[in-house]
């Protein structure tokens, strides 16, 4: 029997993970298997450019079948419902086609060696009506929904505007959350609106847009320092955001928001990006040790507390390096690390070496205004510490993140010819996708 490397969730970590194990250990005496529940791998920190259509995800996807072929993993299609550790299986939730018929019944894959990457979801916190009346950008469905419901309402109010030029209408979007996917968010829209009138909308422009972007704590972007989240609070202010700070959102309805202080914020669409959290099925999955929210508490080599040939990484596993006060943060640079350190480690356990100890190294934090600005601080032995960035420089540093994804999951010749074609197609296609 070969020894068998299975990885649930083709993410940012899990997808860089089967990619370099395979490339590694070929198909001769080992398996590594892929389980995702999608067919497709789109890179979360770009959803709210999907959501807003300013990036058309058919282009940038990446397919696990051919990757897989290429890469020397086996892709399997599926939803990880459970572990039994003691038979060393994880169990795969049945498969259902579009219309809830069945097409594959609940079934198991051995394994010698597993890696949870199923990422977090959005924390809603138990809000009423967030779960039934909010959007979250939590996968490509929900940020393909948001853009085709944003085009829906844009479509109405042009055409209100077209009977009536006078009229005050307008499409009304809040967005709970001042953390860095609200605000790459919200700039994100002004930059679609301001392009929908060359496809047919005429009358419309980003004046007709009326985004609030509400936050609980008492500042937005609070990874970032004041300085620089100050420069985002007014560039956003200046696209014609309205910024709430200390604002709390107690209730959701079908048609606004609520807050603690009793205004009532009307919105048609409504999203949800504050705070993130692990999947419900983790919590005590297999008798693994979980927090409060979910995350499966990791060892310093990241496997997990109660179980050696049981790894996590990303944002499911919660890591506290000894000595911090606090974990490593859900990040996408944290899921890269990561999937490196369990590559070394899964190899140190072939060739009976030690494993090594996971260091988190922050590279700094960058947020995206769209075309309007990039502000964010640098972190390096290089630059002798933190430093503040802004404009040109940040938004070069922002774009590289992506390429440096893309070759990591497609190597360095497919990964930099990619990058070209990306280019080529921001020349060659319609700069929203529209449908
Ligand atoms: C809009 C947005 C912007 C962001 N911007 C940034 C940024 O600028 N910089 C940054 O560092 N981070 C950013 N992040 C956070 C970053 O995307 C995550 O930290 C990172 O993707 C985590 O990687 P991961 O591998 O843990 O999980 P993910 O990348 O979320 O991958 C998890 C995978 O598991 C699959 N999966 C889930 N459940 C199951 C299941 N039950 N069975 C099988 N498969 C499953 C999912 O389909 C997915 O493919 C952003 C996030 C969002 C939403």
């Amino acid at each position: 029997m070969k020894t068998q490397i299975v990885v649930v969730g083709g993410g940012a970590g899990g997808l860089e993970l089967v990619r370099r194990l395979g490339a590694k250990l070929g198909r001769d005496d080992f398996d590594v298997i892929l389980l995702e529940r999608n067919t497709t791998h789109i890179w979360k920190p770009l959803l709210h450019e999907v959501a807003a259509g300013s990036l058309d995800a058919n282009l940038d996807e990446v397919g696990y079948r051919s990757h897989g072929h290429r890469w020397c993993y086996r892709f399997f299609y599926g939803s990880l419902e459970g572990i039994d550790r003691e038979a060393r299986q994880v169990v795969v939730a049945p498969v259902l086609d579009e219309d809830g018929t069945e097409l594959i019944g609940r079934h198991s894959i051995r394994y010698d060696y597993l890696v949870i990457a199923i990422g977090a979801i959005s924390n809603d916190f138990g809000t009423k009506g967030a779960r039934e009346f909010c959007l979250f950008l939590d996968d490509r469905e929900q940020a393909d929904r948001f853009r085709l419901k944003l085009l829906n309402h844009c479509l109405r109010v042009s055409r209100t505007l077209t009977e009536n030029p006078g009229s005050d209408a307008k499409v009304e979007i809040a967005i709970v959350g001042g953390g860095a996917t609200g605000v790459e968010l919200a700039a994100e829209l002004y930059n679609a609106a301001s392009g929908l009138r060359h496809y047919g909308l005429e009358v419309f422009d980003e004046s007709r847009l009326k985004v609030t972007l509400i936050e609980a704590g008492p500042r937005i972007l609070p990874a970032l320092p004041e300085k620089l989240a100050q420069a985002a609070h007014e560039e956003l202010e200046a696209l014609g955001v309205r910024v709430l700070t200390g604002t709390a959102i107690v209730e959701v309805t079908a048609d606004a928001m609520r807050t603690k202080a009793g205004e009532t914020i009307p919105a048609d669409l409504k999203v949800w990006a504050a705070g993130v959290r692990a999947p419900d099925l983790l919590h005590d999955i297999g008798g693994l040790e979980t927090t409060r929210g979910n995350q499966l508490i990791v060892k310093p080599t990241l496997q997990t507390t109660r179980d050696d040939r049981i790894f996590a990484i990303g944002d499911c596993c919660f890591f506290l390096p000894e000595g911090a006060k606090h974990p490593v943060p859900p990040r996408a640079q944290a899921a890269h690390q990561m999937a490196s350190t369990v590559y070394r480690n899964i190899l140190a356990l072939f060739a009976r070496r030690e494993l090594e100890t996971f260091v988190y190294r922050d590279k700094g934090s960058l947020v995206s205004l769209s075309r309007y600005s990039t502000v964010g601080s640098l972190m390096g032995n290089l630059i002798g510490g933190r430093m503040a960035i802004e404009g040109r420089l940040a938004r070069m540093v922002y774009l590289s993140l992506y390429r440096l994804h893309l070759i990591s999951i497609h190597g360095w010749l497919k990964g930099m010819a990619l990058i070209v074609i990306g280019h080529v197609n921001r020349v060659v296609r319609p700069r929203l996708k529209l449908h």
